[in-house]
């Protein structure tokens, strides 16, 4: 089930809830909150997470997604960890710059 779409540097990923029993976050018999298949463009979160648990794995995910367009270094898992704390912070708490910063105006030229 498709929930949203995001654009990542130009790349559209669909970010689907599923079951936490989908074998798309299951690797291994490994479970993960989330996981991101660069080639199908697909974002999966676990479903029965709460929904903080949720908007951080989606943030997770896309910072994976930004990264694979920049970086095609792979073994930066700590590194995500890190933007994700704080990207969730500077969104949540710095609503008012985060939506001046997303305003998006053709300047004016005189
Ligand atoms: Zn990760």
């Amino acid at each position: 089930m498709i929930k949203f779409k995001a654009d990542c540097a130009g790349v559209i990923y669909d970010i689907n809830y599923v079951d936490k029993n989908n074998p798309q976050i299951v690797d291994g018999g490994e479970v993960f909150n989330g996981r991101v298949d660069y080639e199908k463009t697909n974002i999966f979160v676990d479903e029965s997470l709460s929904e903080d648990v949720k908007k951080k794995v989606i943030l997770h995910e896309l910072i994976h997604a930004y990264l694979a367009e920049v970086d095609p270094e792979q073994n930066i898992e700590a590194k995500v960890k890190i933007f994700t704390t704080i990207f969730f912070d500077l969104i949540r708490h710095n609503t008012e710059i985060m939506e001046y910063i997303a305003e998006c105006r053709l300047e004016q030229n005189e």
